[in-house]
C-alpha cells in the first residue's frame, strides 16, 4: 500500500496544502476577485450536490436491476461507465456492498483517496488524520459518533483506499422503498452512506 502511494500525487505536496489553499483564497477575497461566499456555495455544491448524486444514481440503479448490481460488483468501473461516469481518480473502481450482516466503511489512511466521478470532493472530515487513524482501530466506535449502532454481530470491513483502487460503497435498501422510481431511490443515498459513514434514509411515509 505504502508503494502505491508514493505514486499519489498528494504525497508530493507539502506537508500543509490547505493552509496554501486558505492563503491564496485570503488573497484573492482581499483583492475583491472572488466572493467567499461563492467559493463556500461552490464547494459544498461539490461535496454534496453534483459529485454524491451520481453516486446515488449508481446504487439505486444496483438496488432496483439485479443484473447491473451483479456487473457493478464485477467491475465497479465498467458499470459505473455505463451510466455516463468516469474519469480522473475513478478509473479502478470496486463496490462493496452492505448486508444484514456486513457493513463497509472505506478510508484512505495515508492521504485523501476518493472516488471523485461518483462522489466529487472529499469533506474535510474524510480528509482528517483523527478519521484516518481512528477508523482503522476503532470502526465501531467511529460509526456511532456518525449516528450508526450496528448489532453486535455485524462485521465491519474496513477498505483503505489507494491511488489505484477507489471504492465505492452500496448501502442497504430500505424498507418500504419497493415501489419507488430510481429518482426518488436516489434521493435516499446520501454520501455519507456511500463512504460508509452513514445508512441510506429512510422513505417518507405515504
Ligand atoms: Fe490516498
Amino acid at each position: 500500500m505504502a508503494d502505491t502511494h508514493k505514486q499519489h500525487a498528494h504525497a508530493l505536496l507539502p506537508p500543509d496544502p490547505a493552509l496554501r489553499v486558505k492563503a491564496v483564497e485570503t488573497l484573492l477575497v482581499k483583492k475583491g476577485l472572488v466572493d467567499p461566499a461563492a467559493v463556500d456555495a461552490m464547494i459544498d455544491a461539490y461535496q454534496n450536490k453534483i459529485g454524491p448524486q451520481n453516486g446515488a444514481r449508481v446504487v439505486a440503479r444496483a438496488w432496483s436491476d439485479p443484473d447491473y448490481r451483479s456487473r457493478l460488483l464485477a467491475d465497479a468501473t465498467a458499470a459505473i461507465s455505463e451510466l455516463g461516469y468516469s474519469g480522473l481518480q475513478g478509473e479502478h473502481m470496486v463496490a462493496v456492498e452492505n448486508t444484514a450482516h456486513t457493513h463497509n466503511v472505506v478510508v484512505c489512511t495515508l492521504c485523501s483517496c476518493y472516488p471523485w466521478p461518483v462522489l466529487g470532493v472529499p469533506p474535510v472530515w474524510y480528509k482528517s488524520a483523527t478519521y484516518r487513524a481512528r477508523v482503522v482501530r476503532d470502526p465501531r466506535g467511529v460509526l456511532a459518533e456518525f449516528g450508526i449502532t450496528l448489532a453486535a454481530d455485524t462485521e465491519i470491513r474496513v477498505w483503505d483506499s489507494t491511488a489505484e483502487i477507489r471504492y465505492l460503497v452500496i448501502p442497504q435498501r430500505p424498507e418500504g422503498s419497493e415501489a419507488l422510481s430510481l429518482d426518488t431511490l436516489a434521493s435516499l443515498v446520501t454520501r455519507n452512506s456511500m463512504i460508509g459513514t452513514g445508512l441510506a434514509a429512510q422513505p417518507q411515509a405515504g
